[in-house]
């Protein structure tokens, strides 16, 4: 029995099991049969449904600096904006009335919005759209903090551990920054009743199949609800920009065994798959994904917000963008429906 019949049989490996089936994902006969197992279980309990996430990118200032991340503190380059609570509130009075009931409010770490302001602006969503839910992404903050946008409404929280491993997080990022402290607030998050999501770039400078492999035994130890995964692109004003980016057929494959080892996740096919393969988010969902979070933000801020190089969708209003995502996913037999959509996950 070779390594993906036991991940499909057993819905979890060894390590150095995972590295060896890592090590394969260019068979196309192993990748296939982990997708065929993958959609069989997403079809299980998720149908034929894809949810959508209206995502906002509210602010790109950031007091981090991720050495990947093209709107880290030390680009000097970067046009920075904020949008105000009204703009913000504009962008959801526009998503709901397209059909989203989730709103994800993502932003680099910025002070200026402070507990209190973003409790604000969280309670003011709510109150004005209390059927939907709304996620937060915008960093690692204190227990306090968490439990205060919790108590404003917030019911989800994205917040990628972007690596499993010790060395190779610190390679990634500066010294004030640590992996226990990332662990811990999703820890907290989810002792605080979030919806909470992790996860990993595919291909970031110095991955290795064991990183990868590490990545899947924390994930199976945290169960997290959503798990975000996407392929590195480099970012030209940062120090990886003669990095090679990910491989999108290593994204499609991790796709599929994440779908088997947490088969009720909630697992997006990301715009970072979508900008390296014109095809990536159809392939995502024929490999298990289920969620896709399209932009809500002002057009004239999103090409602001750049994560990194050559973003799609940075010019298409939203309907036309909803528009888009519908054909695609009908092209592979999968329908963008407007519930909240949440985790399966207890
Ligand atoms: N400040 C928030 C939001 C970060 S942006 C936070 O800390 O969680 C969301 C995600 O984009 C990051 O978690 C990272 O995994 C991804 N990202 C950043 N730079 C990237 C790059 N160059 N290529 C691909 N993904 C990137």
């Amino acid at each position: 029995m070779d390594f993906a019949d036991k991940l499909i049989k057993n819905r979890e490996l060894e390590k150095e099991e995972y590295v060896e089936l890592f090590e394969d994902y260019k068979n196309p006969e192993t990748a296939e049969k982990l997708s065929r197992e993958a959609v069989r279980i997403r079809k299980e309990y998720y149908g034929d449904k894809i949810y959508i996430r209206g995502l906002i990118e509210f602010t790109n200032y950031c007091k981090n600096n991720c050495y990947y991340c093209g709107i880290r503190r030390g680009n000097k380059n970067a046009a920075r904006y904020r949008l105000s609570r009204d703009e913000i509130m504009e962008c959801c009075d526009e998503g709901y009335r397209l059909g989203f009931r989730t709103f994800v409010l993502q932003g680099g770490e910025d002070p200026y919005y402070n507990d209190q302001r973003m409790a604000e602006i969280v309670s003011g969503i709510k109150g004005k759209y209390p059927d939907c839910a709304i996620t937060l992404s915008i960093g690692e903050k204190s227990k306090e903090s968490y439990r205060l946008f919790r108590e404003a409404g917030a019911d989800r929280y994205l917040l990628r551990h972007e690596t499993a491993n010790e060395e190779h997080y610190r390679s990634l990022h500066p010294e004030e920054m640590s992996l226990k402290v990332r662990k811990q607030c999703l820890y907290d998050l989810k002792e605080l009743g979030y919806q909470i999501g992790a996860g990993f770039m595919v291909g970031s400078p110095g991955q290795t199949m064991e990183h990868l492999a590490e990545d899947f035994l924390f994930l199976k130890e945290l169960n997290p609800h959503m798990v975000g995964i996407g392929p590195f692109i480099p970012h030209h004003d940062t120090r990886y920009k003669d990095e090679p980016g990910g491989s999108v057929e290593l994204t499609i494959f991790l796709l599929s065994v994440l779908r088997i080892v947490l088969p009720k996740v909630l697992l997006p096919a990301t715009t970072a798959l979508g900008t390296l393969d014109p095809r990536g988010r159809e392939k995502g969902f024929c490999a298990g994904a289920n969620v896709v979070m399209p932009n809500l933000s002002p057009v004239s801020v999103r090409k602001k917000y750049e994560l990194y190089d050559n973003k799609i969708c940075t010019g298409d209003e939203a309907a036309e963008c909803m528009n888009c995502l519908d054909r695609r996913a009908k092209s592979v037999g999968y329908r963008i429906v407007c519930d909240r959509g949440d985790s399966l996950v207890k």
